[in-house]
């Protein structure tokens, strides 16, 4: 028996894991006491990783056209198919399609595969369901999509305010270290935004049942209040900021009264104000938002808006201070890192980073492979779908992800799938909604097995250490994408043989050009080049690190913005203007109900992984629907009974009425878990019509509209 370190699969907590592994079989997870993300804590769904491992359910063989091959014979198809399509069709024709449950590695070598040498933009990632409003919000104001906290600064602060985001739930260290954290010091404040009563209340000070889609009013309501009281910090905004006087004629719109942003939020003015008062009174605030914020059609507004707060007030870069988007994902970050959004190029460039293409070209040439690097971005995720429906993407590859039950119109994106020509499926388990649409199976290895880094929601890289063997014939993801490559006449860019060679790369081109003390000078904000050259032992052992890392700053970086720098030309934060949206999806005779979505706390995805463990599974068994008992009795429903909810995306969802009294009136909640494999007709996605943040292209899951009736 022996321990070995490693990082949960779940959330964007990122918690160390300690794993007792005897004889191929891990027997006991614990916290690692020295991760920074979680010192020795886990959530239940951490503490029961151990008993949903197993061989059984695991695919193990390649399938071609749904016959068991073998690897060659598996490989040589991918690499001829893809051929095939490319050649006839264009290279965007192909598209890949990945997952915040992947590596970074794995990222790295499928976005370099795609984009570098096989030419296609079309590269796009399930993480824009998650924080691709956060992602975009970011760069609107830093110039850089970075997070500037770290999770101490929650412990640190005056005043967190969560907004959107049911932190015991969804992040539940988080959670955890909050709570001790008001324990030993019960001056600091919490203030919870949501339209729902969850168990992340238990330790508001201050509870906000915000009418759903009416955050970005509310934040503005903050700014021009903040602005009449004279609670902005001038000189900040002074010398470190642009745009401050446009944001708030934006924020002033229409009646400015307490009482009307109250009315239009749906809220007691007087909790409001107190709200606006703690906010503005103390510098040590931090405010955490997640998917309540970016799954929204204006998404990326509301998270400017929250920034714009922030940086008229001066709270970011001080201890106890910051707009912090907690990512849902285990590496939604890693992905952005490697460059894994179809907006993106790698490492933190984008297309319009000037000098990237050129850069990033030149960096993945060899002595005889010359990269063809699209000219532009390509399809973010729906759009993807789309461009597959219409018969323009022609072969798709998609890794650790299941499109067919998570994305909106999901009956729209099934018959997309069907109609695709080539369908490749790198997954892990032999039974799910998706594999049906596979003309490809590739079976890939899964937490425990691989081996890689990770990167959470505070920017800290970590290791994922594979501890036991893979079963039958699965194979790593950077592995199967790497001998791809190979048989596609890349080889020579692909001559890797273990993930830190790989990572090894990744932290050098993090770093290749990026000198002088500004953006204008080629300075980028994402740079990991102190960690560039760690031999094999290094890279094993590998700590919990920061980014950026660099020459200047080899242990890493906790806090960004400490000197009011930012990765704009000029240096200057940007304050946007923000005019506040209703959600696109409306309410209508039919569809009367908005609808709200999100995870349980036992439970991860869709399942494949949490359903395994009988314990996880008696948090919440089954697909329900909360709804107000009001509202239940109005539609004829009673506690327990079955109902059915129709909405505009094609499907139907049933479950068991669950009635709450922290439901709004005229709202229901629906878990997003579950899919055919579980339940006959519980598909969240089926629900949702494909509206998009125009910014970001982040669905608006929050804010579906459906109807009810009872079964
Ligand atoms: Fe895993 Fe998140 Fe729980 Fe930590 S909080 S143990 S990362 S699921």
């Amino acid at each position: 028996m022996h321990e070995a370190r490693t990082t949960c699969p779940y959330c964007g907590v990122g918690c160390g894991v300690t794993a007792c592994v005897d004889n191929d079989e891990i027997v006991e997870v614990q916290g690692d006491p020295e991760h920074p993300a979680n010192f020795g804590r886990l959530c239940v769904k951490g503490s029961a990783l151990h008993e949903t491992l197993g061989h059984h359910g695991r695919l193990t063989r390649p399938i071609v056209d749904g016959v068991e091959t073998d690897w060659a014979t598996a490989l040589e198809t991918v690499a001829k198919r893809l051929t095939e399509v490319r050649e006839a069709q264009g290279p965007k024709a192909l598209a890949a399609y990945l997952s915040g449950q992947l590596l970074t590695e794995d990222y790295y070598v499928a976005n370099k595969l795609f984009k570098g040498f096989l030419g296609t933009p079309h590269l796009d990632t399930n993480s824009r369901l998650c924080m691709a409003s956060a992602v975009a919000a970011y760069k609107r104001a830093f110039g850089a999509d970075a997070v500037p906290c770290r999770y101490e600064d929650i412990e640190e602060a005056e005043v967190v305010v969560l907004v959107g985001s049911n932190l015991a739930w969804n992040h539940p260290v988080l959670y955890q270290r909050l709570r001790t954290a008001k324990q030993r010091n019960p001056l600091l404040r919490v203030v919870v935004i949501d339209p729902r009563v969850t168990d992340t209340c238990e330790i508001a000070d201050l509870y906000l049942g915000v009418k759903p889609g009416s955050d970005a009013r509310l934040f503005n309501g903050l700014l021009a209040w903040m602005a009449e009281r004279d609670r902005l910090d001038r000189v900040y905004l002074e010398r470190h900021t642009k745009g401050f006087e446009e944001a708030l004629a934006a924020a002033r719109e229409g009646d400015g009264s307490l009482e009307a942003i109250a009315a239009d939020c749906d809220l007691d003015p007087e909790r409001l104000e107190t709200f606006f008062y703690w906010f503005a009174s103390h510098l040590h605030v931090v405010t955490l938002y997640s998917q309540g914020i970016n799954q929204s059609s204006s998404g990326t507004d509301k998270c400017n808006a929250i920034i714009n707060c922030h940086l008229a007030g001066g709270k970011l870069g001080v201890p106890g201070a910051g707009p912090f988007s907690i990512t849902g994902q285990p590496n939604a970050m890693g992905g952005r890192e490697v460059g894994g959004l179809a907006n993106q190029l790698a490492a933190h460039m984008d297309y319009d980073t000037p000098g990237a293409r050129d850069r990033v070209a030149r960096f993945w040439a060899t002595d005889g492979l010359t990269p063809e690097l699209p000219q532009g971005p390509g399809h973010k995720a729906i759009e993807l779908f789309e461009a597959i429906e219409r018969g323009e993407v022609q072969a798709l590859w998609i890794m650790a992800t299941n499109p067919a039950v998570s994305l909106p119109e999901a009956n729209r994106v099934r018959a997309a799938l069907e109609a695709c020509p080539l369908v490749i499926v790198s997954e892990c388990m032999a039974d799910t909604d998706l594999l049906r649409y596979a003309d490809i199976v590739l079976p890939a290895s899964s937490w425990s097995e691989k081996d890689g880094t990770v990167t959470n929601s505070e920017r800290c890289i970590s290791r994922q250490r594979g501890l036991l063997p893979p079963p039958g014939e699965a194979r790593h993801d950077w592995w199967i994408i790497t001998e791809v490559a190979r048989r596609l006449g890349f080889g020579e860019a692909f001559a890797y043989a273990h993930p830190g060679e790989i990572f090894d790369e990744h932290a050098r081109l993090s770093g290749f050009e990026n000198a002088g003390d500004t953006p204008d000078e080629g300075r980028r904000l994402f740079d990991i080049s102190g960690l560039a050259g760690l031999d094999r032992a290094a890279y094993d052992a590998l700590a919990p690190i920061q980014w950026p890392v660099t020459a200047a700053a080899p242990r890493g970086t906790p806090r960004l913005f400490e000197d009011a720098r930012f990765a704009t030309p000029d240096g200057r934060a940007r304050l946007v203007p923000v005019r506040p949206r209703g959600p696109e999806q409306v309410l209508s005779e039919a569809r009367p109900l908005r609808l709200n979505t999100g995870r349980v706390r036992d439970q991860w995805h869709t399942m494949t992984r949490t359903a395994r463990s009988p314990r996880l599974m008696n948090h919440r068994a089954e697909p329900f629907i909360e709804i107000a008992p009001e509202d239940a009795q109005a539609y004829g429903v009673d506690d327990q009974q079955l109902a059915r909810l129709v909405g505009a995306g094609g499907g139907e969802y049933r479950g068991r009425v669950r009635l709450s009294k922290g439901q709004r009136r005229g709202e229901v909640f629906v878990p997003m878990h579950w899919s055919d494999r579980f339940s006959g007709a519980a598909r969240m996605g089926g629900l949702l019509a494909a509206h998009l943040d125009p910014v970001s292209g982040q669905p608006e899951s929050k804010h579906g509209a459906v109807g009810l009736e009872p079964l």
